[in-house]
């Protein structure tokens, strides 16, 4: 098997972009980031090493911190040349060249054109497709030389094949062998070399993980940290690594009421009566040296006493006096009920590290090494609101054709329940002018801007017009539901930035996007951990059967039960309408169907997120 460490890969972006009068192609936004973004996320975790093959706007890569590897032949920019510059400065066995403008390229390319190469003993592997011709109702196969896995040894070929003005990327490989590797979406393999083509990869839907990653790409830690003693500190994210100060116990000492003593004067066969020297209370180190043959009376807690390495508790002995006892041979083991210097920390070690959630454990920890106040990431500021001419507050007569609004009191909850300091403003009409007013004023005032409504195709327009002006947002149609379109991206105003996050308007899908997109992004502004951002997804059966559309993400609201026997299941809630919140206050979780799921049968295992810690 090749391994992925044999492995580099060279994202080719050495063109001229020349179909798109000359752009640079790896720098063009698709969902907010650029290309070679897309491109480099995918291809980063198949191999072992990364470079980019570049001839011009180098500094628009320098980010990526990879490898920049340019063209050795001046006179011509297509794909071989920088195949042939990979060959060339690789120091692994294999490259992998990939296109820039390929942002859906497999994420198992690497993996399976190393096996197709292998099992056919080849010198290069490329992808191939099944494509249908409808003018012949025939199918063949369609040929993506640009994707391929070449053996570094293949360079003189290449070379030579150059040298003669050779320039396809379909025919360098002359007499070495070739392995053509099927793989089954064809889109995976498309290229974006039209402004029409990037338009129409832009109006697809977006994965759920590939929202996520986009997400966590665009934010970071917030920078400023406050320093809060600990009473105040709970459910905040620590913002610097605690190296413990003190051993903690600071000395070895006892874990039993009863006497220290050398454990080897326990090894014979005989009961033994030792002196006792001292008594020895927790807070109060002994004074006496407890030689072999004597002992200590001791308290849990309290110091042993040097050279002493067991304890034998009171309860084991067998005759005891205020000068000596008697023991039974073997009745503990040497080292038996000592608790070690350093065992729940040693001074030095790092006790909590940066991005840890403080609960009361940690609180407590803390406490233990005599820490008073700890680094902190400041809150995160989150301003909010409702879109929607039909949106009522509370206390407002409801008129024809309205409803209450209730995203907002939802999003106040979870904000709150983050941890974010919340600003509620309210409703804001589908007007330009008042959204643009809102906005304008969150801006100002807020790390993050979370609106809800307002972002599906139809009534995304005048929205998209303003955000447009305001900064750089992004719409997206997420391949999940409920919650399918959502706005993102990053408004500023008198030179104060905002990330906005424009959540659907469907109160469930409001709660899905905040849970599973929204929820992550806050989470790493706030200087979370991943760990602490992740949900534990449990695995258990379904109760029925439920109905699931392969293709998309699926969070259906789920009653976690135990049966009888004590056996545990899920079952849906009922209708699963994105508008239905009685669903949400029923369930007490989330199943997530990922979208490779068709219909769930009886009794077939899948993921829950419990409500429980997810609030
Ligand atoms: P929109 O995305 O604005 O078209 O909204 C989609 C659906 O969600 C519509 O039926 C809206 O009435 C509903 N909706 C939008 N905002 C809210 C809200 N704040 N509270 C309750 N329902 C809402
Ligand atoms: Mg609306």
């Amino acid at each position: 098997m090749i391994a992925k460490q044999e492995i580099t890969g060279l994202i080719l972006a050495g063109g001229l972009g020349t179909r798109m009068g000359q752009v640079d192609k790896g720098m063009l936004t698709l969902h907010g980031q650029p290309l070679a973004a897309h491109v480099l996320q995918r291809l980063a975790p198949q191999v072992g090493q990364l470079a980019l093959n570049l001839n011009q706007h180098a500094e628009n890569y320098r980010h990526f911190g990879l490898p920049i590897w340019a063209d050795e032949q001046a006179d011509y920019r297509g794909p071989l040349a920088g195949l042939q510059s990979g060959l060339r400065r690789a120091t692994t066995p294999y490259v992998l060249v990939v296109p820039c403008d390929s942002p859906l390229l497999p994420l198992d390319l690497a993996a399976r054109l190393a096996a197709g190469l292998q099992e056919a003993d080849a010198d290069l592997a490329i992808a191939v497709t099944q494509e249908h011709e409808p003018a012949r109702d025939a199918t063949q196969l369609r040929p993506h030389p640009v994707f391929c896995l070449v053996k570094t040894s293949a360079l003189p070929q290449l070379d030579a094949y150059l040298a003669e003005g050779g320039r396809k990327m379909s025919a360098w490989h002359g007499p070495l062998k070739l392995a053509q590797v099927l793989f089954e979406d064809g889109q995976a393999f498309r290229n974006i070399n039209t402004r029409e083509e990037l338009a129409a990869v832009q109006a697809q839907d977006i994965s759920v993980s590939m929202a996520q990653t986009l997400l966590n790409n665009a934010v970071a830690p917030l920078a400023e940290i406050e320093h809060l003693p600990l009473p105040q500190a709970l459910e905040r994210f620590l913002a610097a690594d605690i190296i413990s100060p003190i051993s903690v116990p600071a000395h070895d000492n006892s874990a039993m009421d009863g006497y220290a003593l050398h454990g080897s004067d326990l090894l014979g066969d005989a009961p033994i009566t030792l002196r006792v020297m001292d008594t020895i209370l927790a807070g109060r180190p002994g004074t006496a040296a407890i030689v072999r043959g004597t002992c200590a009376r001791i308290m849990t807690g309290a110091v042993m006493p040097a050279g002493c390495d067991s304890v034998v508790p009171q309860e084991l002995v067998l005759q005891a006096s205020e000068h000596s006892i008697t023991v039974a041979p073997q009745v503990v083991r040497p080292g038996d009920n000592r608790r070690f210097k350093g065992e729940d920390l040693m001074a030095g070690q790092p006790a909590l590290l940066q991005g840890k959630l403080l609960r009361p454990a940690e609180l407590g920890l803390l406490a233990s090494l005599g820490i008073a106040s700890v680094p902190v990431r400041r809150r995160l500021r989150v301003a909010f609101f409702s879109t929607g001419d039909e949106l009522r507050s509370l206390g407002e007569p409801l008129d024809a054709g309205c409803i209450y609004d209730s995203n907002r009191y939802t999003l106040l909850g979870m904000l709150q329940r983050l941890g974010c300091e919340v600003l509620d403003l309210g409703i804001v009409k589908d007007s330009p002018e008042a959204l643009e007013a809102a906005l304008r004023l969150a801006c100002a005032q807020a790390d993050v801007i979370i609106t809800s409504g307002g972002v599906s195709s139809g009534a995304a327009d005048f929205t998209r017009d303003i955000l447009a002006q305001l900064g750089e947002v992004a719409f997206w149609q997420i391949n999940m539901r409920p919650g399918r379109p959502m706005a993102f991206g990053r408004i500023a105003v008198d030179g104060h930035s905002a990330l906005l996050l424009g959540l659907p308007g469907n109160p469930v899908a409001v709660m899905a996007t905040f849970y599973f997109l929204a929820r992550p992004t806050l989470l790493r502004m706030m200087g979370a951990d991943p760990e602490a951002a992740s949900l534990p997804l449990l695995r258990v059966a379904a109760q029925a059967a439920i109905r699931k559309r392969r293709g998309r993400t699926e969070y259906q609201r789920g009653i976690l039960e135990r049966d009888a026997s004590g056996q545990q299941h899920v079952r849906v809630t009922g209708a699963q309408g994105s508008g239905i919140l009685r669903s949400m206050t029923q369930a007490n979780c989330m199943i997530v169907l990922p979208a490779e799921q068709g219909p769930v049968a009886a009794g077939e295992l899948v993921d829950i997120v419990l409500f429980q810690g997810l609030t």
